[in-house]
């Protein structure tokens, strides 16, 4: 209504430019999350903890690029070893080099990986995961959960395989997250059982953390199977020094990465125990090829080999997600007695709006029925007239090195927000 409208009016080069972009891209858009109507707002730049629009207006950014825009958009570090790489260094080299290997080295130091291997996303990543698993097992199905993202071919959304160029028919969807019961009768129920891929917290499925008890629980139906378990660490390796994964102590076959190690460019890896990377091994024979051209570009190896060892140090990343926790704890403060909820874990943060405003979602399953999308959005229009940049599904990523006071100011946003609107917000 009202808030649309005055979106409308504010955005008008947003606008323009979308029409511009529709006569070249479907839909204008070639990120089909980044769409939202009734345009989206197009950003010409940003620094340190800020975007700014085509129109203007600076935002304290909160999408972070979907959790892989951590370091934020002008980090000394990156930007220094971006430049000294180019004009000391060059671009891809076409050959192995050893600075591929510096980056591997931190990867597999970090996250307890035996072998790691690299790619340009984490799609590309769980993808040859999935295979490598299945050439190891010589089985064909992978058991995955409702609400469960890994990459926009592998996407399962209210219990069913919302997928594109891979075979549904591959896919056994566990209608609930969190639910070790059910988990467990999918998987002694799955014959041909080559893998199960899951997120150690539910990230675009709303930031839900799993249980340890659920986890661990879904490991040993998966080893009793014979099948591989693929832990989903793209989203959620940014929340330990280890990954989450290590954290709660959960022992995957193979992991896989992205989103901020390769230090905001194009990054994806998948690792783990030597016996299952080995299919990837060339010198083995009736192995499985991986090749890609940009997989070891000298960009993300240099800057990627930088985020782990100087920037997001086990030190660092320990106190970034502690600053999380405690911020989501006064939003939760904040929202307490309304129909919004916190989810997520350190430096993810899940916002909710449902009828009851529970506060521990346990499985998305449980609050599909009664999400308020209105709400949601007039909520977005709202933050962003207050100068946040949020993602409009309510994911917060935060960014390192966001200033205290904004974090404050983001607190009394939401407090004005629930305020405002106490009739229809409050339980
Ligand atoms: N897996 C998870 C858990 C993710 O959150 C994402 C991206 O949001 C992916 C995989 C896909 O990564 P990419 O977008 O780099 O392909």
């Amino acid at each position: 209504g009202a808030a649309e409208a005055r979106f409308i009016a504010n955005n008008p080069l947003s606008q323009a430019q979308h029409d511009l972009a529709t006569s070249i891209l479907p839909g204008g858009n070639t990120r089909t999350l980044l769409h939202t109507s009734p345009f989206p707002l197009s950003m010409k730049r940003g620094q340190d903890a800020y975007v700014w629009d085509v129109d203007n207006h600076k935002y304290l950014d909160f999408v972070g690029e979907l959790s892989a825009g951590l370091l934020g958009h002008s980090h000394p570090t990156i930007q220094s070893t971006i430049l000294s790489t180019l004009s000391t260094i060059g671009l891809s080299l076409g050959a192995t080099t050893p600075h591929e290997h510096a980056h591997a080295a931190q990867l597999c130091a970090r996250f307890h990986l035996a072998r790691v291997r690299m790619t340009n996303s984490g799609t590309e990543a769980n993808l040859h995961a999935l295979a490598g698993a299945r050439h190891h097992t010589g089985r064909r199905k992978v058991v995955v959960f409702s609400g469960g993202y890994h990459g926009a071919v592998l996407s399962f959304p209210d219990g069913r395989a919302a997928v594109n160029t891979v075979d549904k028919q591959d896919f056994v969807v566990v209608p609930r997250y969190n639910d070790l019961e059910v988990a467990r009768a999918v998987i002694e129920g799955t014959e041909d059982l080559a893998a199960v891929l899951v997120e150690p917290m539910q990230g675009a499925g709303g930031c839900i953390p799993g249980t340890r008890e659920f986890l661990v629980g879904v490991r040993e139906a998966a080893r009793r199977r014979g099948a591989v378990f693929i832990l989903d660490e793209v989203m959620t390796s940014r929340l330990a020094p280890g990954g989450l994964g290590a954290e709660m102590g959960l022992e995957p076959d193979m992991v896989t990465l992205g989103k901020y190690l390769g230090g905001g460019l194009a990054f994806g890896a998948f690792g783990g125990r030597e016996e299952v990377m080995r299919v990837y091994d060339p010198r083995v024979e009736g192995g499985l090829a991986h090749s890609g051209t940009f997989n070891n570009n000298t960009l993300v190896m240099c800057v990627g080999a930088k985020v782990l060892g100087e920037v997001y140090t086990p030190e660092v990343c320990v106190e970034f997600n502690n600053r999380g926790d405690r911020f989501r704890e006064r939003l939760r403060e904040a929202a307490r007695g309304s129909r919004v909820s916190f989810t997520g874990r350190g430096s993810l943060i899940g916002l909710h709006f449902t009828e009851d405003g529970v506060e521990d979602i346990a499985c998305g399953e449980d609050i599909k029925a009664q999400i308020k999308p209105d709400l949601r959005d007039l909520f977005w229009f709202e933050m962003l007239e207050a100068g946040f940049w949020t993602t409009r599904r309510g994911l917060l990523a935060m960014i390192l090195g966001t200033p205290d006071e904004e974090l404050d100011r983001f607190v009394e946003a939401v407090k004005g927000f629930l305020e405002k609107r106490r009739d229809i917000m409050a339980l």
